[in-house]
């Protein structure tokens, strides 16, 4: 594919090339995509991923939990950010767009005093994100409440996926090769509880506040606290070229500003060698390497 083939194809669209992709990751790290499409509309995504085809086509939503590597990204990067809609079905279940920020829809369902979401309190990143990852915390998931979504397959398809189209568990969704359009999400009858979103709320005074980081760096292990792991190991304050480990919480690295993704993957590869060495714990990342979504059709 390249531009002269693709753009004629997408009159209406945007489509930018040699786009830098670290603006677009909390991380802040990361190369260029060879091409990067934000679409307006469900239609301009389907259309968008018809004309890329044979080519890579990769997803970002908030970019929250995601490591882009450094480099060029070849193929299609397309930005959910702007499938930002929301449309309420009755008093208690709403179609949302993809792109709708996480952070927007928990204090919509505060302000509504709709409970459910407590947990979700201070997650960053879209809500396509956050069911791609069963975003949560506590022991809680946002797929809990996803009643059905619509996706875009790689033929451009628009598909309707219930509940029994895929499953969930802690951090992790068994949805793969295709791309969330929207969410029905559909909370029961509980009202807002404000003590157990502070109680939520308050837990992030443990972690990092306003420093460049995808999150926790790996998922805890069955039975274990992977920061407490970390921290055990004497993870705090090591440092690669310009990421480091937080003297706050083992579990975040961060970019002090000049950090590359090797830098970041580099430092959680010694902190994971550092936990099995001593430990035998092998610890698996929270963090995505951004990959395909999928590619030939
Ligand atoms: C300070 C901080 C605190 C955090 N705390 C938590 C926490 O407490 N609990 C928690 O679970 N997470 C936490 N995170 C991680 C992150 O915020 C969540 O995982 C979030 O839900 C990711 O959403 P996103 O839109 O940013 O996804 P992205 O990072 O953009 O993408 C994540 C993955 O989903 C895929 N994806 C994104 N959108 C779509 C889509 N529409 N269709 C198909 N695939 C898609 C991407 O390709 C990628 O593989 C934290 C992050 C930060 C920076």
């Amino acid at each position: 594919m390249t531009l002269n083939n693709l753009k004629p194809r997408l009159p209406d669209i945007i489509i930018r090339e040699n786009w830098p992709l670290f603006p677009l990751s909390t991380l802040g790290t990361g190369g260029k995509a060879e091409f990067f499409a934000q679409p307006e509309t469900v239609p301009q995504l389907q259309e968008i991923v018809r004309a890329a085809e044979n080519t890579p086509v990769y997803v970002l939503g908030g970019g929250s939990n995601i490591l882009i590597p450094d480099g060029v990204i070849h193929g299609l990067v397309i930005s959910t950010r702007n499938l930002s809609s929301i449309s309420w079905l009755d008093d208690r279940t709403a179609e949302i767009g993809a792109g709708f920020s996480l952070p927007v829809l928990v204090k919509t369902l505060r302000e509504k005093n709709i409970g459910g979401l407590e947990f979700s309190a201070g997650i960053p990143g879209t809500l396509g994100g956050a069911i791609m990852g069963n975003a949560g915390a506590g022991g809680r998931g946002v797929c809990e409440f996803a009643e059905s979504l619509n996706a875009v397959d790689a033929q451009g398809n628009l598909v309707a996926l219930g509940r029994d189209d895929f499953s969930y568990g802690y951090r992790n969704c068994t949805l793969s090769g295709v791309i969330i359009a929207s969410v029905v999400m559909s909370w029961n009858g509980d009202s807002w509880d404000e003590a157990k979103y502070s109680e939520f709320m308050a837990k992030r005074k443990n972690q990092p506040i306003g420093m460049r980081s995808a999150g926790c760096t790996f998922k805890n292990p069955e039975g274990h606290s992977a920061g407490k792991l970390l921290d055990d190991c004497g993870c705090k304050g090591l440092r690669i070229g310009g990421a480091f480990v937080s003297d706050v919480h083992a579990n975040f690295i961060l970019n002090g500003g000049n950090a590359t993704s090797s830098d970041i993957i580099e430092l959680a590869d010694l902190c994971a060698k550092r936990v099995c060495e001593s430990t035998g714990i092998t610890l698996e990342p929270e963090i995505k390497t951004l990959s395909p979504c999928f590619s030939v059709k």
